[in-house]
């Protein structure tokens, strides 16, 4: 096989059996046994239950668990919570934390790189979706030096240790408990057990995959990572993949409070309890910043082509000059805020007169963007006018 673009060519690896066969077995046993069961015996409304209930602890177990706390360290957990994450993760089979973060790491340090981004999406819809498990791409070696901080951490050694003790336990344990105390054992594991494994997989891996193909790019056109409301509510919230690939250390993917993020939800919920704390948030001014550059962008993209582009040119120079100016404003006063800190001078008045600067300019920058929305909108019906 070649490899495109920024890749070396790779001889095409063995298909790792172990993982394809029980993907197939799965699948397949999700498409057929389930429905056939479904049909001839039919399945209670408590087996739904508890496949729903177990589906979302895994879903929250991986977002909330895996990736914001172990893999990106958004936020910080009381012991109680950490080991709840570490159970409903593992049995959402997926690896253990040591693994999976390891990866992610890279997958975030090295995006869209063949070569050294395990599941690139540039190596399209398949391979960032489950493509990259079938075969033992070099791209997926194991190298823990970029967890070092997790690697010392005994719940999690202990978690990697026994892993497969764990995915037995709470795969076939907890939904066998299950039918055994509602009554229909095996509609229990197929529904609680097996149809949640697979619908849970797909929905994870759907943030690899779709999640850099689906939606717009509001903050960052530098990787393919994507913002949708559609993929965000499939997957815990993670499918505000833009936002996350441009401020991954945020504990929020959905950065606003009614974008749909159920990890932001359940991490907000234990902080009120005091079991989640230290939650990361990235300033707000830097998130505008970044929408309005994306905008910058395509106003100059769109200017190129529309016959007023003078005029345009002009409305548009003199907005990047005032957001420049904002820029820079911000910059200054966050260097004051830190000088202040540093020598021990900042008392509690001169404080909070940088913040209510700091949050004019950050309310600047929010009307700019609405003008060059504006703008751009303008642009846009010119050139629809000019075209016909
Ligand atoms: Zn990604
Ligand atoms: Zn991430």
């Amino acid at each position: 096989m070649t490899m495109s673009k920024n890749s070396q060519a790779w001889a095409t690896p063995p298909i790792n059996w172990t993982t394809t066969g029980f993907f197939i077995i799965t699948n397949l046993a999700v498409l057929t046994v389930v429905p056939w069961y479904g049909f001839s015996y039919g399945f209670s409304g408590v087996e739904w239950l508890m496949a729903g209930l177990f589906w979302t602890l895994n879903g929250v177990g991986i977002t909330a668990g895996y990736h914001r706390l172990w893999s990106h360290r958004s936020y910080k957990a009381h012991p109680a919570l950490r080991w709840f994450l570490l159970f409903v993760g593992s049995m959402a089979l997926q690896n253990s934390v040591l693994i999976w973060a390891s990866r992610h790491r890279y997958h975030h340090r090295h995006t869209d790189d063949n070569e050294r981004d395990p599941y690139s999406a540039k190596r399209g819809v398949w391979f960032s979706h489950m493509g990259w498990m079938v075969r033992d791409w070099p791209s997926s070696d194991l190298d823990f030096s970029n967890i070092q901080d997790l690697t010392n951490d005994p719940m999690l050694q202990w978690q990697h240790k026994h892993y497969w003790k764990i995915v037995w336990a709470t795969n076939l344990g907890l939904p066998l408990l299950a039918g055994i105390i509602f009554g229909d054992i095996i509609g229990m594991l197929l529904l609680a057990g097996l149809l949640r494994l697979v619908v849970n997989h797909h929905t994870t891996f759907f943030i690899n995959s779709l999640a850099h193909f689906i939606g717009k790019q509001p903050y960052s056109d530098a990787t393919t990572a994507k913002d949708s409301t559609l993929m965000a509510s499939i997957t815990w919230g993670e499918g505000y993949h833009n936002f996350h690939h441009s401020f991954q250390n945020d504990y929020r993917n959905g950065v606003r409070w009614w974008h749909i993020d159920v990890g932001k939800w359940f991490i907000s919920v234990c902080n009120w309890l005091g079991l989640a704390y230290d939650l990361k948030r990235v300033p707000g001014f830097k998130v505008r910043r970044a929408q309005l550059q994306m905008l910058f962008k395509k106003a100059e993209a769109s200017i190129e082509t529309s016959p007023l582009s003078q005029r345009w040119r002009e409305h548009l120079e003199s907005e990047y000059e005032a957001f420049s100016n904002t820029v820079r404003d911000w910059q200054h006063l966050q260097m004051q805020r830190m000088n202040a800190a540093g020598m021990n001078l900042r008392d509690r008045f001169a404080d909070s007169v940088l913040r209510t600067r700091l949050k004019e300019l950050e309310y600047s920058l929010r009307q700019q963007r609405k003008r060059l929305r504006l703008l751009l909108q303008e642009t846009a019906m010119q050139q629809r006018a000019s075209a016909t």
